[in-house]
């Protein structure tokens, strides 16, 4: 078993799924959850098929003509005793995160907190929800616009944000007057089933949220039932672009609304008027958190001739002081990637860009001390088109830094992707920080920062990068259907 400091409340670490309000094995073989810095074992929990995805639907049906009943303050009050509940577990949550997960303990509490937000958020959103009288263009008649819940809901999350990618679908969709079945990334049960037991302890009714826990290949099985399911209206879903098209695909039997937050590319930008310390800080934030597996991390950077060898120099010098380690120890910066996979994409996108011709400033091989799934913060400058760290999401902590010399060539560049998730710039000059945010093809645009998400702010792409918006008041209408009444006979 893995070590991690021993939790305040034992409760929270648990090993069942939940269902109807019930904890519960399913009679199915367990499915291991390993720490990726040491490889122990974490916890084990159960391994379901499509038949507890069946339950766990049945179960939300019964739940959602009471749950929608309620109004959305009664909704809200239970929503913020969630809110207050996670709160109070921080360090809890942010323990078995870093120990399923591996991310150093302080961004750990960081999403607990950004997490909690969303139920916080939309908890005082569901008491706004509000239709509309119109002008209408018969004397005799009114329109009048309604909205209600969609109904069951399922949401499929990964493993990269073990908390807030699912609260950012829980929140909204129960807010709403939604019920919902979940099933979280194989790798990070843990964090999704102590979501559900602080849930369960503010009061939110049985059935009203749902966690089936799988494996990779039950993963498959357990997707295809969501999908197919005339229950459930609504998907929602985070993770790699493959994925996203699949269900999308296997979702059209049944015309479901679906919200997809899928893979990215991002960009960033350093125009010559920039403030460099400040794009270097800029860059260092968005590329090496969570060791670069965040679907909004910079992949391709872009420094204008004039000050490219000042950028990549200090870019380097501070991917050098980034302290790599377990998640749990003192001043650890970057903790492993999530499995021998990603260390090998990882791998696989440095030798092509060096084999390219790429300069390699920093890192550049699995830490030397450290071994595994320990990666060295990289920093690659001269990339160029053709090499694949600059079309393929490489999900680790490396930089590559390509030299550009006008603006209209380095648009261009930017957006020759076909994700249009998140991208970045630094200029200090207005007019072309409106005309660059204006131009750039993606659905979030961080200007002189590299740091955008927080739950008022609408999160998710265009293009192959998915389609809907998380968060913020946008959020909630995913889970909503427009209803008109047209109502005559007035006399
Ligand atoms: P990643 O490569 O980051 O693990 P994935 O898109 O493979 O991203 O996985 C994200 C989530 O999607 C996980 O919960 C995983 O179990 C689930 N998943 C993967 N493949 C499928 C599939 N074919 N059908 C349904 N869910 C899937």
């Amino acid at each position: 078993m893995s070590a991690f400091p021993p939790l305040n409340d034992l409760k929270l670490l648990r090993t069942q799924a939940y269902i109807d309000g019930r904890w519960t094995d399913g009679g199915r073989p367990s499915l291991d959850v390993i720490n990726p810095a040491d490889n122990c074992i974490v916890g084990s929990v159960p391994n379901l098929d499509s038949v507890a995805a069946e339950q766990a639907i049945d179960a939300a049906a019964r739940a959602f003509p009471a749950w929608s009943a309620r109004t959305g303050k009664d909704r809200a009050n239970l929503m913020r005793k969630w809110f207050d509940l996670m709160m109070a577990n921080a360090d809890d949550l942010a323990a078995l995160m870093t120990a399923e997960q591996g991310k150093p303990l302080i961004e750990s509490k960081g999403e607990v907190t950004y997490g909690a937000s969303f139920i916080e958020w939309f908890a005082e959103e569901a008491k706004r929800v509000s239709g509309d009288v119109l002008a209408s263009t018969w004397t005799n008649r009114r329109t009048v616009v309604i909205k209600q819940p969609v109904g069951v809901c399922a949401a499929i999350t990964p493993w990269n944000f073990p908390i807030s990618m699912i609260t950012r679908k829980i929140a909204p969709a129960v807010a709403a007057g939604c019920t919902i079945v979940v099933k979280p990334a194989e790798q990070t049960p843990l964090s999704a089933l102590a979501l559900a037991e602080l849930a369960h302890r503010a009061g939110i009714p049985a059935g009203v949220i749902n966690v089936v826990t799988a494996d990779a290949d039950n993963a498959v099985a357990i997707g295809k039932t969501l999908c197919a399911s005339t229950v459930v209206r609504h998907l929602s879903f985070t993770g790699s672009t493959p994925v996203g098209r699949i269900l999308m695909e296997q979702c059209a039997p049944t015309v479901k609304r679906i919200g997809l937050e899928l893979g990215g590319h991002a960009p960033f930008i350093v125009f010559e008027d920039a403030d460099i310390d400040a794009a270097v800080k800029g860059a260092l934030a968005s590329k090496y958190r969570n060791a670069g597996q965040t679907c909004v991390c910079t992949n391709r950077f872009y420094a204008h001739d004039a000050i490219y060898d000042e950028f990549v120099r200090k870019l380097a010098e501070g991917a050098a002081r980034i302290k790599v380690g377990n998640g749990f120890d003192q001043g650890v910066m970057q903790g492993p990637l999530i499995d021998d996979a990603a260390v090998e994409k990882v791998e696989r996108h440095v030798s092509d860009a060096i084999e390219k011709g790429a300069r390699l400033l920093a890192g550049g091989r699995i830490h030397p001390e450290l071994g595994g799934r320990f990666y060295e913060p990289t920093v690659l400058a001269d990339t160029r088109k053709g090499m694949t760290i600059m079309s393929e999401e490489t999900f680790g902590p490396v930089s590559a830094v390509t030299r550009f010399s006008n603006d209209a060539e380095v648009i261009a560049a930017a957006n020759d992707s076909e994700f249009g998730l998140a991208s970045y710039f630094y200029s200090r000059d207005i007019g072309r920080v409106w005309r660059v945010a204006e131009q750039l093809q993606y659905g979030m645009v961080g200007i002189n920062t590299g740091a955008i998400s927080n739950e008022v702010a609408p999160f998710g792409g265009i293009k192959q990068s998915g389609m809907g918006r998380e968060g913020s008041k946008y959020g909630m209408d995913e889970y909503l259907d427009i209803k008109y009444l047209c109502m005559g006979g007035i006399e």
